[in-house]
């Protein structure tokens, strides 16, 4: 049996993992689930997992969540400092699936626990990327990839020397607005963008895969966790989301891993690593798929992923101003405030104001999270 902390437990990824484990109870042993304001949700999730605290990080829910717990014997607790203090209750196994750099501060709390990190919050790696690789490697933790193109990276390099490596290949579904015209784009809604037709996702990843962002997150994910260099890294769209990425090494062979599109997968292969579980998922029926098909991705219609290189290229603090800038830009579209091509507009234009010395230490990427934020939100109110 091992001990289990997920944060953004009431979340897809959160939810997705907690299923797996349900199918396995006598594997785990829950220590901490957190939410951000889904304390109902949350308290049910505690007690049908027997967890030893549960965490809200809105202190404004806490009253809920004590209420919902109470006479169970499940400690609850509220606000960014207990939430912390959760994550560093030791688990064996720490799942981060809090979305945005919200997430950062409690996965460096369980990084430094040095035990194993199962990866979905992308935002934390992109905003602390060598700052996070440092603690990882001073800490003795050991970070696994969750994020699907990774996970199946990760799978393909099989602790093969990156030196052998000639491509890693992220494949990309290209979202929902994959062959919409500019004009479209322009006037695209919320809930359009939401409604993926591969994936069940929450709702900011559901954007960022229709503006693509999210696959230029997934670069620089890719070039934190895999040392092959951003020359060696490639983006190709795949709309059928069966091949979830591939590695080419120097020999001529490709190796790729094929399945679902159900995050239950990758999920599976974090929690059971280095060995296997099974999940209920879908068998693969290629047969019925019939087709896999393949494209090079149209910059010019989606110009994230060039920010997103260009991002990576230059370092230091400069993805976690993308992805500050990014994060106030998806939230200000699916409230309304701004059009769905406005949100690359933005973040290129924050990019280009705002460029602040690379980050040594946690606190360091926090601050310039939260200016590129201040940036970004006057941008919206000043469209
Ligand atoms: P969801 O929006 O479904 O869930 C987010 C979780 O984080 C919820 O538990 C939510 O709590 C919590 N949360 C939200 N904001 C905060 C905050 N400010 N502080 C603390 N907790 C917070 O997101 P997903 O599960 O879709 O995504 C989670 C992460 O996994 C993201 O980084 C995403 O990019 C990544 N990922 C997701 C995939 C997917 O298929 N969904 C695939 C690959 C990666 P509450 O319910 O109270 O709001
Ligand atoms: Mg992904």
């Amino acid at each position: 049996m091992r001990t289990l902390t997920v944060l953004g437990a009431t979340g897809s990824i959160g939810t997705s993992t907690l299923d797996l484990v349900r199918r396995n109870p006598e594997g785990w042993r829950v220590v901490a689930l957190t939410a951000h304001s889904s304390a109902i949700e949350l308290a049910r999730l505690a007690r049908e997992f027997g967890a030893e605290i549960a965490v809200v990080a809105d202190e404004a829910c806490l009253p809920a969540l004590r209420d919902a717990l109470a006479g169970s014997g499940i400690e609850a607790a509220g606000g960014p400092a207990a939430l912390v203090e959760a994550a560093a209750r030791g688990a064996q196994v720490t799942v981060a699936a809090i979305v945005g750099c919200a997430g950062l501060a409690p996965t460096m709390a369980a990084i430094e626990q040095g035990g194993v990190i199962a990866l979905a919050n992308k935002e934390a790696l992109v905003s602390a990327g060598d700052v996070m690789m440092a603690a990882v490697e001073r800490h003795g933790a050991t970070l696994l990839p969750v994020d699907s193109e990774h996970n199946a990276i990760f799978q393909c390099l099989c602790g093969n020397d990156p030196e052998h490596v000639r491509w890693i290949t992220l494949t990309a579904s290209g979202g929902p607005f994959r062959d919409w015209s500019w004009e479209r784009l322009v006037a695209a809604t919320p809930a359009e963008a939401v409604r993926h037709p591969n994936w069940d996702m929450g709702a900011k990843i559901s954007v960022d895969s229709a503006t693509m962002f999210n696959k230029g997150l997934e670069l620089i994910e890719a070039y934190h966790l895999f040392p092959v260099g951003l020359d060696h890294l490639r983006i190709i769209v795949h709309p059928q989301s069966v091949v979830h990425s591939m590695v080419e090494y120097r020999d001529g062979s490709t190796l790729a891993q094929l399945g679902p599109s159900d995050m239950r997968v990758p999920i599976a292969s974090a929690l059971a690593w280095p060995g296997r579980m099974d999940t209920p998922c879908a068998p693969l029926d290629l047969a019925a798929i019939g087709e896999l098909t393949f494209r090079s991705p149209d910059e010019v219609r989606f110009p994230a992923t060039r920010l997103a290189r260009e991002a990576a290229q230059s370092g230091g603090a400069v993805p976690a101003v993308l992805n500050a800038a990014n994060e106030i830009a998806v939230a200000a579209f699916l409230g309304g405030q701004i059009g769905f091509t406005r949100i690359a507009a933005q973040v290129e234009d924050v990019l280009s104001s705002y460029a602040p010395p690379p980050p040594d230490c946690l606190s360091d990427v926090l601050e310039v999270d939260g200016e590129a934020r201040a940036r970004a939100r006057l941008l919206v109110t000043s469209t």
